[in-house]
């Protein structure tokens, strides 16, 4: 019977991974011009590592989490977000004691048990970083402008920054009233799934998908006209700063990120092309949970950038080199010679391909041209007799003798090997 991949899990085929290889490569690249170091993060948790940080009326905690007991009794969790680990790392490694602002960043899988579909799965993949260390506005928008270098660069052209505050331990929590205040009196033109979060997330009516609870949330207080004053100093400063920059941002005052663990910035990033999961990437400022998570009294900062959908958004794949050098023996007594040629020209570099000896020519040169050969090397019974190879340049359609022999120095046979190519082609020319 046939076994295909599980719902919301999928493979990514080569041609769909060099595209991620290049997103990857070049957040990689960027990051490091930023000073940020990489941190590989385990796939698995344990549960409470998420259900204490994310929060436990979030939706990833109450429904999404991939959560299984070890066969110990220890309830562990697939990673849903990097936030969590990179925190439980930095406590558990002390990493403050050596770098006191820590620049950190991960790309890997997350799980998430939600319903798939376009540009949603259940294993899906971030690239994210996170600032450990610092808590002025400066650093979060930096971290804001990172995003956008990162998108130029990949050539996305159509993102935009929603930005909010979300106040910090003195203001929301009057915010959180005025909220649940407003939320009892307007009971009746809420959902249910609102109804039941109000006394315990009430920041969640806000970004509530339903007509009905985005109607009504409408008239519902703004986290904005409650922010104590150091709140309000920072978000603005962090407008300013990105202003500076040339940052293309809005304020968006129902912003609130489904993670309980943000204060003051949070973020998402969205660009066209997506459909209705126009989400790039979202992130935020929070501290207060490294030292929820037993480490030192520091803020953080950070963002999670979807790589799915960063494929979907981004520019043109840069062309990849192509085939360089197929290698065609005839007959078995040639495989030797064509293995050892192939192995010997991979280690200058070039891109070979090396066939069975038992296929026929005809059938070597239709292989060589689906794959798009630059050369065909023919190792026959007179060219092993001769020990020099027989070429055919596919992209000049020309046949020349290769007067190099088989024995030569790689380096030298694969120059001479070009050289005759440009010869020959201009001879013709
Ligand atoms: P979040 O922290 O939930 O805002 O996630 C950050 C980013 O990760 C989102 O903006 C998406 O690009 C990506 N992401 C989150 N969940 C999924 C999913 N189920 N499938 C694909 N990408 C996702």
């Amino acid at each position: 019977m046939k076994i295909s991949a599980v719902k919301g899990f999928r493979d990514v085929l080569p041609e769909e991974s060099a595209r991620w290889s290049w997103i990857e490569a070049t957040a990689r690249e960027l990051l490091a011009r930023y000073d940020y170091g990489e941190l590989r993060i385990p796939i698995a948790e344990r549960s409470t590592l998420f259900s204490r940080s994310i929060g436990e009326t979030s939706d990833i905690v109450e429904k999404e989490m991939y959560t299984f007991d070890d066969r110990d009794g220890t309830q562990l969790s697939l990673r849903p977000e990097g936030t969590a680990s990179v925190v439980r790392a930095y406590v558990e490694h002390s990493i403050q004691v050596k770098e006191p602002v820590s620049k950190l960043f991960y790309i890997g899988p997350m799980f998430r048990r939600e319903r798939p579909q376009k540009g949603r799965y259940r294993q899906f993949h971030q690239i994210g970083w996170e600032v450990i260390g610092r808590d002025d506005p400066a650093i979060d928008a930096e971290v804001i402008t990172l995003v956008d270098d990162l998108l130029a660069r990949l050539g996305v052209r159509t993102a935009r920054f929603q930005l909010n505050s979300l106040g910090d331990g003195t203001c929301r929590p009057v915010y959180r009233e005025a909220l649940t205040v407003w939320g009892r009196a307007h009971l009746s033109e809420l959902c249910d799934n609102c109804r039941r979060r109000l006394e315990q997330n009430p920041l969640r009516l806000l970004d509530c998908k339903e007509e009905g609870c985005r109607a009504a949330t409408a008239s519902a207080p703004a986290m904005a006209d409650y922010l104590c004053a150091p709140c309000r100093a920072h978000f603005d400063d962090v407008r300013a700063i990105l202003e500076g920059e040339g940052i293309n941002f809005v304020v968006d005052p129902r912003l609130v990120r489904g993670l309980d663990y943000y204060c003051r910035t949070a973020f998402e990033i969205v660009a066209e092309g997506l459909g209705s999961q126009n989400a790039v990437g979202g992130g935020g400022r929070y501290d207060g949970l490294v030292k929820a998570a037993g480490g030192p009294d520091v803020g953080g900062v950070g963002v999670a950038l979807g790589l799915e959908r960063l494929a979907m958004v981004a520019g043109d794949t840069p062309l990849q080199p192509g085939l360089e050098i197929f290698i065609a023996p005839l007959g078995r007594d040639a495989d030797l010679t064509a293995a050892r040629l192939g192995r010997e020209l991979r280690s200058q570099g070039a891109r070979v391909e090396v066939e069975s000896g038992s296929r026929s020519l005809k059938s070597h040169m239709r292989r060589a041209d689906k794959l798009g050969a630059h050369y065909v090397l023919i190792l026959g019974e007179q060219e092993l007799g001769r020990r020099a190879a027989s070429v055919r340049d596919m992209v000049a359609k020309l046949d020349f003798q290769c007067a190099i022999p088989l024995d030569a120095e790689p380096e030298k046979f694969l120059a001479t090997l070009r050289q005759l190519a440009v010869e020959a082609s201009s001879q013709t020319a």
